[in-house]
């Protein structure tokens, strides 16, 4: 998605307009970090700059938040969560350990579980867990793949471990949840 570097963008962040922040933000290209318009770093060269509507959207094309300007308004560790859960998201499917997540993610084991746990309140697998058993409603709900297919789809390892996860969250087994949903 790309959005035009108008006239009136240039000139907020070439003046640091104070009014303009929120509206768009700015990264530069040579040095992937991104700005709100107001920011006093260096005016970059015009043709390095590329407008983003959202952080989120900054974020998601890998450019980091200006440490001077703090665009996302978030701590570097609130930032570092947010990576995280987009991670588990779209990896979900994969055979995650919390070796490989904290690998993945750049930190180690013990920081990722305990900044995990004091932002969200949970644990990082609990969390993995939860997008799992969501996705595999998804999937009992609206395919006819086996429960052991589901479960792989899922990540996890086996379909009795699926099973006796399953009930214990939503008390019911997946295909008892696959008949009262299609009986409805
Ligand atoms: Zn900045």
């Amino acid at each position: 998605m790309k959005h035009p570097l108008t006239n009136s963008r240039w000139n907020a962040l070439v003046n640091n307009d104070q009014s303009k922040d929120g509206q768009f933000f700015y990264g530069v290209t040579t040095t992937k970090i991104f700005c709100k318009p107001s920011c006093h770093s260096k005016v970059p060269n015009k043709e390095n700059v590329v407008i983003f509507k959202t952080a989120a959207e900054a974020l998601s094309a890998n450019f980091r938040p200006c440490k001077r300007c703090q665009p996302t308004g978030s701590t570097p560790n609130e930032l570092w969560i947010e990576q995280i859960k987009q991670y588990l998201a779209h990896n979900f499917q994969r055979e995650l350990s919390l070796d490989a997540i904290a690998t993945d993610c750049h930190g180690s084991v013990s920081n990722l579980q305990r900044t995990f746990k004091s932002l969200t309140g949970t644990s990082p697998t609990q969390y993995l867990t939860t997008i799992r058993l969501k996705h595999s409603q998804e999937l009992l709900k609206n395919t006819d793949y086996s429960i052991k297919t589901i479960a792989t789809r899922c990540g996890f390892n086996s379909d009795t471990y699926f099973n006796t996860l399953f009930k214990r969250h939503f008390q019911q087994t997946p295909l008892e949840y696959r008949t009262s949903y299609t009986a409805r």
